[in-house]
């Protein structure tokens, strides 16, 4: 088990030990006007999520105990007592290990070995400017921005505080990791802006303790990251062959030990690993797949921009599944996203 556990988190390689935080006792769902079934015919609809019968339904995730990971060995959860701490106080254990590997891979970097990772562009140039940039300070700043425009969930801050946008994007990118805007990561695709990621994580999160999310659409791995930060469990799946290895290379030193990243369509889920506390859609469909609304627990909530893209009537909409066979839809902010495509490349 320990061994099959090792080989599929590829990334366990950390000592990293996370407690639970308070949750944010944030409402998301009161500022959400809750719409019984699915709606019908408006842009961004939930075709399927209406009241599917299923026979097979899946149960609700294991109520386990929100604790935390792997101390001297990689990938085994070692419960930790839940601890209340104000993001102001000491840092996360986690937090602080995440930085601490950060930081070394950016020693590293500047010293020309950058953890075996080949970017890019002119690394050299790059680097100099990247490690001005890659200052806490540069993020925090980024995280007022966001507490300004309304993130209160103090774990979503933090993951957002810790986690290094500035190594997910092109050296050359790296002057405007900290914008507020999505940026090129080849092949058409795009790391998501940090306030709809932020915004994202939170609507799913509701101030529960998460388990296991599933992401569709890792791209260049940051959202993964971040996620990381929040839940116990991370499952990311890319249909892009290439944007799934450069995610493998981009989260490695960060030596994040509990994502694992799928290569295949996500419009299909992961049955295997289901059901998940919350899932996260970072593409746009014209509806959610019903494998994906399968998947999700009794409770969970999944989040996802629903439209075309040509027309630009993308909403982001929250679904929350409130029974076997019901699930609860809310429409919330326009958006802009990549299209969600079938099959893989
Ligand atoms: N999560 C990213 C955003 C990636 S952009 C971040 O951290 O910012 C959306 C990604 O979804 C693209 O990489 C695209 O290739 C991928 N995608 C589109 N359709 C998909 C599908 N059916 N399965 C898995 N990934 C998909």
């Amino acid at each position: 088990m320990t061994d099959e556990r090792a080989k599929r988190f590829p990334l366990a390689l950390a000592d990293l030990v996370r407690e639970p935080r308070k949750p944010a006792g944030r409402a998301d769902a009161s500022r959400v006007k809750p719409a019984a079934g699915a709606s019908s015919g408006k842009p961004g609809g939930l075709r399927s999520a209406a009241v599917a019968q299923k026979s097979g339904a899946t149960a609700p995730s294991s109520a386990s105990a929100p604790a935390f990971a792997s101390k001297a060995t990689p990938g085994i959860a070692k419960p930790v007592p839940a601890t209340v701490r104000s993001p102001a106080q000491a840092p996360h254990p986690r937090t602080s290990a995440l930085r601490t590997a950060q930081r070394t891979v950016e020693r590293d970097a500047a010293n020309g070995s950058a953890n075996g990772v080949t970017r890019k562009g002119a690394p050299n140039v790059a680097l100099t400017s990247t490690q001005t940039l890659t200052s806490e300070r540069v993020r925090e700043r980024m995280v007022e921005r966001l507490r300004a425009n309304g993130i209160t969930d103090p774990r979503v801050l933090n993951a957002m505080s810790v986690v290094p946008r500035h190594m997910f994007v092109d050296p050359g990118l790296a002057a405007q990791a900290y914008e507020d805007a999505a940026l090129p990561i080849g092949h058409h695709q795009t790391i998501s802006k940090p306030s709809v990621v932020a915004r994202m994580i939170e609507l799913v999160a509701a101030g529960r303790t998460l388990e296991k999310v599933l992401e569709i659409g890792t791209g260049c791995g940051y959202q993964a990251a971040v996620l990381s930060q929040v839940a116990k469990e991370v499952y990311s799946i890319e249909r892009v062959r290439p944007l799934s290895e450069r995610a493998k290379l981009n989260l490695r030193p960060l030596r994040v030990p509990n994502i694992r990243l799928h290569y295949g369509d996500g419009r299909l889920g992961l049955p295997a690993a289901a059901p998940f506390d919350a899932i996260v859609i970072a593409c746009a469909g014209l509806d959610v797949p019903q494998a994906l609304l399968d998947q999700l627990a009794v409770g969970g909530k999944l989040v996802a921009p629903v439209g075309s893209q040509a027309a630009q009537s993308q909403v982001l909409t929250l679904v929350t599944r409130v029974s076997a066979t019901q699930w609860r839809e809310s429409q919330l902010d326009r958006v802009f996203f990549v299209p969600l495509k079938s099959g893989v490349i």
